[in-house]
C-alpha cells in the first residue's frame, strides 16, 4: 500500500517560493500521536510494543498514575516529559498538538469516564474491551464521540486478523450449505483472586466481561446477524477463589436466520476455539482468539489456512482507526460494534439472573 506523505509546510521546494501573508496551510502529520492510559500488563506488552511496528501512529505519551512508571517508559521510549500526565493532569492532554489519539486501556470501570473526558479533550479515543460496563455507559460513550465529531474505536483487534477476515469471506459464501450451529468459547485460569478482573464492581462480572465479546463477535461475524435471544446459565465449582463473580458462563445465541450458537466463557478452564458446523462440512479457528498466538484456520476437504500477519494484531487495528481519521469514515471496529455486544452481554446476565431466554434489545 502506497505509504501517505506529510504535507511539508516549509519543505525545502517551497523555501524558495514566499507564502503569500493570508493564506493557510494544511498541515497533514505523517504519523498520529497515540497516549496510552493506564501502564498495565496490555499496554506494555502488546501495545506498547505495537506502536513500534504501527505505519500510521507512534507512541507519543503516556498516562500513568505510578511515578516509576513513568521514568520508566520515558526512557525506555523515549517519551517527551511534557506528553507524561498522571490521573490528575489528564484534562490538560487537550492542549497538546502532540496526542491526536487517547487509547484508554484501563480497566473496565473506567473505560467510560476517560473516554468521555478524552473526547472532551478533543482526542480521538480508542477504548479496550468490553466498550463499557454496561450497554447504558456506552450509549453514553457514544453520546460523547457525536458531540465532539472524533473518532471512536474499540480495541476489537480480531476485526483486523486475517484468519478471522478469512473466516468471515468463507461463511458468507456459504460454502458447505446453510450454517447450522456454531461453537464459541474461551477461557484460561487466572491465577490473580485480587484481581480487578476479579471484583465485580470493576470488571463488571468476570470471564463473561473480559472474554465473552470475542465468542460473541465470531458468531456475529460468520453469519452477519446478530442473536435476537439468549440463555445463559454460570457456574461456581471453586467458591474460595470466585466470591463475586461466575467461574464458568456458558450460554446460547439464537440467530433470526435459525443459526445457534452454543457458547462458553471461563476464568478457570483453558479453551479457544471457533467452531462452524455447516449443513455438509465444519471450519474452525483453534486457537481462535488469544492474542499471544497467531490463530489457524482449518476445515472439511483437508483445508488448513495460516497466514504470516503482522507480529502484534493491535498493529493493524491502531493503523486502520488512522486510516478512518484521515478519510473522515467510521471505524469498522466502531462505538456501536461495542454497545451491540455489550447489548448481547446485558441479556446474557438477565438470562442467569432470571433463570429464563432473554431477547436481546438492540436500539
Ligand atoms: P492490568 O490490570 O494489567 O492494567 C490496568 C492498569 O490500569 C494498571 O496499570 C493499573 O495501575 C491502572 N489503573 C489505574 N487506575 C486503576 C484503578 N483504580 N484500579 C486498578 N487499576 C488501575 O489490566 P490489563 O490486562 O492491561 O487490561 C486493561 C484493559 O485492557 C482491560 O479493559 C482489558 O479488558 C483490556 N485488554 C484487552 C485485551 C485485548 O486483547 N484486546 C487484552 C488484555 C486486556
Amino acid at each position: 500500500m502506497k505509504r501517505r506523505k506529510a504535507v511539508q509546510l516549509l519543505g525545502a521546494s517551497m523555501m524558495a517560493t514566499p507564502l503569500p501573508k493570508a493564506s493557510f496551510v494544511f498541515i497533514k502529520k505523517e504519523k498520529l500521536g497515540v497516549a496510552l492510559v493506564g501502564l498495565g500488563n496490555y499496554a506494555t506488552n502488546m501495545l506498547a510494543p505495537s506502536l513500534q511496528e504501527t505505519q500510521y501512529c507512534y507512541l507519543a505519551g503516556i498516562v500513568t498514575g505510578t511515578p516509576k512508571k513513568a521514568r520508566t517508559w520515558k526512557e525506555k521510549y523515549d517519551i517527551p516529559q511534557k506528553n507524561i500526565y498522571n490521573y490528575d493532569t489528564f484534562d490538560q492532554i487537550a492542549d497538546n498538538p502532540e496526542i491526536d489519539i487517547v487509547y484508554v486501556v484501563l480497566p473496565n470501570f473506567m473505560h467510560a469516564e476517560y473516554t468521555i473526558r478524552a473526547f472532551e479533550a478533543g482526542k480521538h479515543v480508542i477504548c479496550e474491551k468490553p466498550m463499557g460496563m454496561n450497554a447504558a455507559e456506552c450509549q453514553q460513550m457514544i453520546a460523547a464521540q457525536q458531540k465532539s465529531g472524533k473518532l471512536l474505536q474499540i480495541g476489537y483487534r480480531l476485526f483486523y486478523e486475517p484468519h478471522h477476515l478469512a473466516v468471515k469471506a468463507i461463511g458468507a459464501n456459504e460454502r458447505w450449505g446453510k450454517v447450522k450451529m456454531m461453537e464459541s468459547s474461551l477461557g484460561f485460569r487466572m491465577g490473580r483472586p485480587d484481581s480487578w478482573r476479579m471484583k465485580k464492581a470493576e470488571g463488571g462480572g468476570g470471564a463473561i466481561m473480559d472474554l465473552g465479546v470475542y465468542c460473541i463477535q465470531a458468531a456475529r461475524r460468520m453469519v452477519g446477524e446478530n442473536p435476537i435471544q439468549v440463555t445463559a446459565k454460570g457456574y461456581v465449582d471453586d467458591k474460595q477463589l470466585f466470591k463475586e463473580t461466575y467461574e464458568t458462563v456458558l450460554f446460547q445465541m439464537e440467530f433470526p436466520n435459525g443459526t445457534l450458537c452454543n457458547a462458553s466463557t471461563s476464568f478457570n478452564a483453558y479453551v479457544d476455539r471457533f467452531h462452524t458446523a455447516y449443513e455438509e462440512g465444519w471450519l474452525e479457528l483453534k486457537p481462535a482468539f488469544n492474542g499471544g498466538q497467531q490463530p489457524i484456520l482449518h476445515g472439511s476437504k483437508n483445508i488448513k489456512i495460516s497466514i504470516n500477519g503482522n507480529t502484534y494484531q493491535t498493529t493493524a487495528q491502531m493503523d486502520a482507526f488512522v486510516q478512518n481519521i484521515w478519510n473522515k469514515e467510521a471505524p469498522t471496529a466502531s462505538g456501536e460494534e461495542g454497545l451491540m455486544d455489550m447489548q448481547i452481554i446485558d441479556a446474557i446476565k438477565a438470562s442467569i439472573a432470571e433463570s429464563r431466554t432473554v431477547e436481546v434489545k438492540y436500539s
